[in-house]
């Protein structure tokens, strides 16, 4: 029981497959209340509802696009009002899209940028404050290996792009808030298999991936929740700053 008492606070965890929402399941195993933010805010107050009971009080699902600064600090707002102490926020929401460089328009750069990096900003800005006034919290800031290895099957270049922005922010929010005892680190997955990718990958497709992956499996929502769980609990206690991989070694060369 690594969360017995503590609050969470996950974004994009509504999805059915997704890693949010294995990882919302993860922390109340381990005995955390947690608030489920998601853009879909029918499916967060379902997942919310779904979830096992913990004896000090009930998950909640609230609607929230962290593309959107006022609805981030309307849902820390409910949240706050709902738990009083945030202990950690997960910031995980995230969307690709597959194109080339030349087809990128505009609209389509600003909108993966804003809810893949902006959104993180937008979120933490929201939780921050809570944490600080309560003496500490932990941050988790989803990237990818598409930010490492310059692009993946399912996300463009603005994706990469975002990815890699997330990982300086998290950097500059971990040594701004370190003193303030707030812990902010980024998790960079490799292919996991959730909504965004496993119906899309044919047998070929996949076989040949996992010929680049040492573990020689993709990896599932439960594989990235639990890197979350480390870095939510108190084992990680003196890591800041840091960017975990979970991508079964495809980096390894
Ligand atoms: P997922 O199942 O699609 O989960 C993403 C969740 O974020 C969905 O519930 C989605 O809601 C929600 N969302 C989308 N836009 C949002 C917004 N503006 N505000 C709030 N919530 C929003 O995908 P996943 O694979 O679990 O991905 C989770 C995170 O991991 C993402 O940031 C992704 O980029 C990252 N990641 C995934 C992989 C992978 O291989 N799966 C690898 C590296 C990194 P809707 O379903 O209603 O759109």
């Amino acid at each position: 029981m690594l969360l017995q008492g503590k609050t969470a606070v996950i974004s994009g965890a509504a999805s059915k497959r997704g890693i949010g929402r294995a990882t919302a399941e993860l922390f109340v195993e381990h005995g955390a209340r947690v608030a489920i933010l998601d853009i879909d805010g029918h499916a967060a107050e379902e997942a919310a509802a779904e979830l096992p009971k913990v004896p000090h009080g009930d998950h909640v699902g609230i609607r929230c696009d962290v593309a959107d600064r006022d609805s981030c600090i309307s849902a820390a707002d409910v949240v706050a009002k709902a738990f009083g102490r945030i202990d950690s926020l997960i910031n995980n929401a995230g969307i690709t899209q597959p194109i080339k460089t030349l087809d990128i328009s505009e609209a389509d750069w600003n909108r993966i940028i804003s809810v893949n990096m902006t959104g993180i900003l937008f979120l933490s800005q929201a939780f921050i404050p809570n944490m600080r006034d309560n003496g500490g919290g932990s941050i988790a800031c989803i990237s990818s290996v598409s930010a490492q290895r310059g692009g993946g099957i399912f996300g463009g270049p603005h994706y990469s792009a975002a990815k890699a922005g997330v990982l300086g922010l998290a950097k500059a929010m971990a040594r701004e808030f370190g003193p303030a005892g707030i812990r902010v680190n980024s998790v960079t997955p490799g292919l996991i298999q959730t909504d965004i990718t496993g119906g899309k990958l044919t047998p070929e497709m996949r076989a040949d991936i996992i010929k680049g992956i040492p573990l020689d499996r993709l990896g599932d929502a439960r594989d990235v929740a639990n890197i979350y769980l480390f870095l939510a609990s108190d084992l990680s206690a003196y890591v800041t700053g840091a960017v975990i991989d979970v991508n079964g070694g495809m980096l390894i060369h």
